[in-house]
């Protein structure tokens, strides 16, 4: 149909006969010549339609947005002064001398250059991906599954598939269940991620595994979550930690070196978990802003002000201080509205200090809690942050959770406010994860990566006797704030996997319904091995620099979980339910 993309024309073709083929992107009628940008994949050509070619001018006419032609004519110069250098084939047109209507279009929901709600844009997707920046986005994704999986393919990697219809793993979601109707009354669970088949495929042997694939998780879309969502998955066999981090480094460079042409900073940092924390307030700190959090609690341990001394003299507590670069200038507003915003994450209030002019000592500061606040404590606080003059220091006060969640975030949003973030990409490792984390309500340790993660310390019994204490081998690889891959050595012994399940509250018989086939399998010569996973929707946001996942999934959910265009999920007929073994319990239980 077609000799050449409409984008590939350019003025080496002048003079040539070329046939295009697409959409109707704009139509203009100048004084009985009409121009038609024509679209297809590549971008834009201008055609020209003259009166003189009667057979086809009528059509032309009749040409509107979206409709679907082909064309064929003569390429040629553009007359001086109508030149577009913003389009590669800008230089040329198209003087059509045949024209074929293959498809109409029905008045457009929305024109392609409008901006429109999600909702919109969803419930017609086929139209929305037909915008040049969707079409992009796409397709960078796809150049960035083709270059991992090159860059695994030439590191003896094997792409093997692993079941859609399985059992629950837990990676700490809600399963999506599907019912068996050849089993009354049981039901699969769509996998949260292929965690155990990865390491089911190490005990075969196969040493090195990846899988681009769907995982499942049915959790609050709070934030930007869908409930399918797809992983680069990876599991190696008797490497090292560090030997498998290397491995996962040289793919994130390669990566961005093929795709992006962009060189990452090597090696990548490595952070543990506990100084990410205290330094930053979170487990994948944003390395472009340079802000730090300080701790102050010992300087203020014995102050009058209650609000900074309990939790400085409690063990859980933490009393931490966050310099913001020419804070002195924030309006009490922008305080205001920062003391609601740390209210968010926790926090019951926002202290702060002004430095006018530090030389002056305490007379130099401004702040409604300096009063409480010995000249040591000061100058300690000072010198600690390296405040200015015209900085501002706010203080978080409280759990250490509270603390760093509301100084963490808050750090990154004052950074925002006030520019204050270089640009260009920061990566980095985190490590050394607590193996567990306390789960106040449920009353029991949780797994922090997943109950499969091997501790650092290879003795089950001192892991039962101190699990508070034990870290896992377990790593993080963080980008610009965002984490985007994940990953463990796991345990690969009975004995220690046995005895996790028995500190997550996971009982002997528990164990062996759930999980019976993996202490099997890890009885019958389970090599030591461990992996990651890489949210490939996250990356692909992140490299094409959009700002929510959807804007990189062909066909995504909204937040609530639902299919506009689709209309899925939708009800079903009593005859498939009853095949099902299925009754709706009408209305649901509140
Ligand atoms: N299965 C883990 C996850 O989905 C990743 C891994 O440990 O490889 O987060």
């Amino acid at each position: 149909m077609r000799t050449h993309y409409c984008g590939q024309v350019n003025d080496q073709l002048s003079g040539s006969s070329v046939a295009v083929a697409g959409w109707v992107h704009r139509r203009r009628d100048h004084g009985g010549v009409i121009f038609v940008d024509l679209r297809d994949r590549e971008g834009l050509v201008q055609v020209v339609f003259h009166p003189d070619q009667q057979s086809i001018f009528a059509t032309a006419e009749k040409l509107r947005h979206e409709f679907v032609i082909r064309v064929r004519g003569t390429v040629q110069p553009r007359p001086a002064g109508t030149l577009n250098p913003n389009l590669a084939s800008g230089a040329i047109e198209i003087v059509a001398s045949e024209l074929e209507l293959l498809n109409r279009c029905d008045p457009l929901p929305f024109q392609l250059d409008e901006s429109v709600s999600e909702e919109v844009r969803l419930r017609y997707r086929y139209l929305d991906l037909r915008r040049e920046i969707m079409n992009s986005r796409l397709r960078l994704r796809h150049r960035i599954t083709r270059s991992m999986r090159a860059y695994l393919d030439g590191h003896g990697f094997v792409d093997i598939e692993t079941p859609m219809l399985t059992k629950a793993t837990p990676e700490g979601a809600r399963d999506y269940l599907v019912p068996s109707r050849t089993h009354a009354g049981k039901f699969f669970a769509l996998p949260q991620s292929p965690q155990i088949f990865k390491q089911l495929l190490m005990i075969a042997g196969f040493e090195r595994y990846y899988q681009i694939v769907r995982c499942f998780r049915d959790e609050d879309l709070r934030a930007d979550r869908q409930p399918e969502f797809t992983q680069l998955d990876v599991e190696t066999s008797f490497l090292t930690q560090q030997q498998i981090m290397q491995l996962m480094e040289g793919l994130a460079v390669t990566l961005f070196r093929e795709v992006l042409g962009i060189e990452l900073p090597q090696p990548f940092p490595r952070l543990s978990y506990a100084e990410a924390m205290r330094r930053y307030g979170s487990d994948k700190p944003d390395l472009r802003v340079a802000l730090e959090l300080v701790d102050v609690a010992d300087l203020v341990r014995d102050c009058d002000f209650k609000v900074f001394s309990a939790p400085a003299q409690d063990a859980l507590g933490r009393v931490a201080a966050l310099r913001v670069p020419g804070g002195g200038a924030l309006t009490r507003k922008q305080i205001d509205e920062y003391t609601a915003f740390v209210a968010r994450y926790g926090a019951r209030g926002l202290a702060y200090v002004k430095v006018n002019e530090r030389a002056r000592g305490r007379d130099g500061l401004q702040s409604p809690i300096i009063k409480f606040l010995s000249d040591a404590a000061l100058s300690g606080i000072l010198e600690r942050t390296g405040a200015a003059d015209n900085d501002l220091i706010f203080f978080g006060a409280d759990s250490a959770k509270v603390v760093s969640d509301a100084l963490g975030a808050l750090r990154l949003k004052v950074a925002q406010d006030l520019n204050l973030a270089s640009s260009g990409w920061q990566p980095l490792w985190v490590v050394d994860f607590p193996m567990f984390e306390w789960d106040p309500e449920a009353k029991r340790w949780v797994a922090m990566h997943h109950p499969f993660t091997a501790p650092q310390d290879d003795d089950p019994a001192r892991l039962q006797a101190e699990p508070a204490a034990a870290l896992a081998r377990a790593y993080d690889m963080v980008l610009n704030g965002s984490e985007v891959g994940g990953g463990s050595v796991r345990i690969y012994r009975e004995e220690m996997q046995s005895v996790v399940f028995g500190l997550l509250g996971i009982g002997p018989e528990e164990a062996r319904t759930k999980f019976g086939f993996l202490l099997d399998a890890l009885r019958f010569g389970a090599p030591p091995h461990g992996g990651i996973a890489f949210g490939l929707d996250r990356l692909a946001m992140l490299m094409a620099g959009a700002d929510s996942i959807r804007e990189v999934i062909a066909f995504p959910k909204t937040q609530t979980a639902a299919d506009p265009m689709t209309d899925a999920p939708t009800e079903v007929s009593e005859a498939q339910l009853r095949e099902l073994h299925i009754r709706v319990r009408t209305p649901p239980p509140t």
